[in-house]
Order: structure tokens, then sequence, then C-alpha cells
């Protein structure tokens, strides 16, 4: 007589619910994979909601080759998964959702509302009727010694066995939001090699006197011309009390986090007057003076105030202040001192990760087989601009299809499903 190869209904189990698990939850469920979603929070997707904030920026329109380049030392292992599922595939899924994109005039990708929530609510609302399973308030812990999934809820440590598992946990920063790195030594004792976490996106610690920062903490700089090495932008940031942050910040920040690390500090270069020569500069500081304060010379004759004249006061002390020569060349080439970056928690995102030597070219780490890594806990980063999120989509989608396929290669009596 015949055997008949068992039944089988493999189940995933997805651990994170933010971007990258969530992409990996639909791909398995659209197969018809049975996905249990596992989230330490009492509710998914919360850093996604937060980063729709400030405007959702989705992804970015520009061509393939600058949008690879943002990945910087990792494109060449952020080009497959972009290949498989990037920002036009990205722009069609949201369309899928019933939610339309525009492109800003920088050529980043919004959602034509601006907000996360419609898109997150129209996404759950599709994966629950797929059939994922959402279990929240369950923080995984690791593994039993019998191999089970150990995850601590409101009932107590529940322990559970899976086919396989996409671990999709986020980096470390804005602990509060639900990711907080605390998977970095569960992994690393399975011999996980993992690059140290470190802030990406970040602000950075100066110096500041206590004079300055009671001013100015808050202010925000307007058009400057910031340059760091190779990199020359303008752009806003803002005074902390700390010392700086803001967008044309976190755009030099990785540069600038690693030149800390390795000497100690780090000098950039600001031009005050990004719109005027140094000479039409030199021209109006030298002007005559008359009776008006310094400031208020400044102030007609250089278009310089209030944080700004501050900032030059700061950095150059009160002679070289008063000194026309100096002063004019300190507008287009102020020195700024860092000596920190900012604690991983306030970043935007989290540097270092998973290596994507410790994993296949599906995202399954060669040290477990059957467990996938997706989105920010990989060792990646990008600039924002669109290009985090992209990165979490593509790596949740890419860890998703890994694993409907190693699911299918390990139990010959699996029909693959279709994946419609
Ligand atoms: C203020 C802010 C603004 C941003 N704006 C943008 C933007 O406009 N565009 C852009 O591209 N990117 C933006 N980002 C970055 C983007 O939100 C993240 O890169 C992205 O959310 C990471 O997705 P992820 O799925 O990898 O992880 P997360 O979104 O961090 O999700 C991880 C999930 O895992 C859960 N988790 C963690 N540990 C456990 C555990 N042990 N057990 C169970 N669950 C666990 C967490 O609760 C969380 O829900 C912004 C970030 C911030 C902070």
């Amino acid at each position: 007589m015949a055997m008949m190869n068992p039944p089988f209904s493999p189940r995933v189990a997805v651990i994170g619910g933010g971007p990258a698990g969530l992409m990996a939850a639909e791909v398995l469920s659209q197969a018809a994979i049975h996905v249990d979603l596992f989230d330490a929070m009492p509710s998914v997707g919360r850093k996604f909601l937060l980063a729709g904030k400030g405007g959702m920026n989705l992804t970015h329109s520009e061509a393939l080759a600058p949008f690879l380049s943002r990945y910087g030392t990792r494109q060449a292992e952020i080009e497959p998964l972009l290949a498989t599922f990037g920002p036009d595939a990205l722009r069609a899924w949201v369309q899928g959702l019933g939610i339309e994109t525009f492109v800003g005039s920088s050529g980043r990708v919004f959602p034509t509302d601006m907000k996360a929530a419609p898109l997150l609510r129209a996404w759950l609302h599709r994966l629950r009727g797929s059939g994922v399973n959402f279990h929240v308030r369950h923080r995984w812990l690791g593994w039993s010694e019998a191999g089970e999934l150990r995850f601590a809820s409101p009932l107590g440590e529940t322990t559970e066995t899976f086919d396989a598992v996409i671990l999709a946990l986020g980096g470390a920063s804005w602990a509060r939001l639900g990711s907080n790195g605390a998977w970095v030594p569960i992994l690393q004792t399975r011999g996980v090699d993992i690059a140290t976490l470190k802030p990406s996106n970040c602000g950075f610690d100066v110096s500041w006197s206590a004079h300055f920062k009671a001013r100015y903490a808050g202010q925000p700089l307007k058009s400057v011309m910031l340059t760091f090495g190779e990199f020359q932008r303008q752009g806003e940031f803002v005074v902390s009390e700390h010392g700086i942050e803001g967008s044309l910040i976190y755009a030099a920040s990785a540069a600038i986090r690693d030149t800390i690390e390795a000497n100690g500090s780090a000098q950039i270069c600001l031009d005050l007057a990004p719109d005027k020569s140094l000479q039409r500069v030199i021209t109006e500081v030298a002007h005559p003076r008359g009776s008006r304060s310094w400031s208020s010379h400044l102030q007609s004759r250089a278009g310089i105030t209030g944080v700004k004249a501050g900032l030059l006061r700061e950095v150059l002390g009160k002679d070289d202040y008063a000194n026309p020569q100096r002063l004019a060349a300190a507008i287009k080439s102020l020195p700024l001192t860092l000596i920190a970056p900012r604690p991983i928690d306030e970043a935007i995102s989290s540097a270092g990760g998973v290596r994507f030597e410790a994993m296949d070219s599906n995202l399954m780490l060669n040290a477990l087989p059957g467990v996938f890594c997706a989105g920010e806990m990989l060792d990646w980063e990008a600039p924002t601009g669109g290009y985090l999120l992209t990165a979490c989509f593509a790596s949740g989608y890419v860890a998703g299809a890994g694993a409907l396929a190693w699911l299918v290669g390990q139990k010959s009596g699996l029909i693959a499903p279709s994946a419609e």
C-alpha cells in the first residue's frame, strides 16, 4: 500500500510588529501559511506611527544608483533586497492598500495625506483578514533549552514551537516604542555575529557655555552650509541644550560619529551666510560701523542675527568677534567641535546589528537554520529620506519569501502555495 504524506500546515512566528515584521507576515499569510505575530507592546507599529508624525516619508523617487548609494558600505547587500521589493514596488503596494502617494519637491515620497495611521489601519485589517494572529504584550525572551520560543506575556512565561521564525525586532532607539536591542545578547550567545548598535541620524554634544545654551537652546539655524570631509550640504539644524540636532546634522551624522569614535571629537565647518561670497562678507563686515554695536552692524550689513550671531560670539570669543577680518572669515567658515553623539535612545535609527555575513541571501541565520532576520536589526544604516523604511519593507519581504522557500524545501510533502 502506498504511504500518504502526512498533511503539513507549517506555522511561522514573526516576532516584532514594525514595518519589517508586518511585511514578512504579509508575504507568508498571502501564501496561506499560518502566521502568529508577537510584539512586546500593547499595539504594533508604534515607531512607524511616530515616523508618520512629521509627514510619513515612505521612500524616495530618485534613480536606483543614487538611491543605493545611500546605504554606503552596505550598498551591495541592500541591492538584492531592493531588486526584490524596491521603491516602485513599495509605492504600488501602498496604492494596493487604497493609499495614494505623491513625490514632494525634495523627491521624497509621501502618502497623499502625509499620515501613517490610515496606512497602518488598512494594512492590519488586511493582515487579520488573511489569517495573521496577533499576540501583543508578548515579549520574546529567547529560546528554552528544548528550543521553544519563550515569551513574557500577561499570563506569565509561555513557550511555543514553530516551523520557522522571523525576527524583526528593530534597533535600539526610542526604546519606549518597543525596540530596545535586548535581542543582541540572545543572538550572540547562539553564535550570531552582531555589529555593535550605534546611534544613526543622531544629534551631537557640544560644550556650550551656560550663557549660550540658556539663551539659544531650541533655536533653529536656518540655511547654513555644513562641511565635513566630503559632505557638504545647505540646510537647517537646531541648537539644543546639549549640542546640535536636526536634519542637516543627521545627514552628516554617520561620518561625524565614526570620526568621534576614532579621534575623540570631530570638527564641522559652518558657513553662516551661504548665499554671500567671502569677498562680499569681508566688504560688508569691514564697512565703517560708526556708533552701532557689533550685533546691529552684523545684522544690517551681513544679515547675521540672533542665534547665528550668538554662535559666532560663542566660538570666536570677544577679541576675534570684534576683529572684522577674523569675523568675516568665521561667518563663512566657522569651526565647531562636536564631542560625542547623543545617546542611541534619542536617535532616529540605529547603525550596526546582525551582520549580513551571518545570514544567507534569504536572510536566514547561518547559525540558526529556520530563523530569519529583517529590518533595522540588520547591520546597515542610511540617512533619512525614506531610505530607512524602504530597506525595512524590502528585508521583511525577502525574509518572508525566504522562510516560505525554506519551508517548502524542508517538507517535500508540502505543495508550494500560490503567492496570489
Ligand atoms: C522620530 C522618527 C521618525 C522617523 N521617520 C522616518 C521616515 O519619515 N522615513 C523613514 O524611512 N524612516 C523613518 N524612521 C525610521 C523608521 O521608523 C524605522 O527605521 C522603522 O520603523 C524600523 O522598522 P523595523 O520593523 O525594523 O523595527 P520597529 O519599527 O522598531 O519595530 C520593531 C518591533 O519589534 C518589537 N519588539 C522589539 N523587541 C521585542 C521583543 N523582545 N519581543 C517582542 N517584540 C519586540 C517592538 O515592540 C516593535 O514593535 C523614523 C524613526 C523615528 C524614531
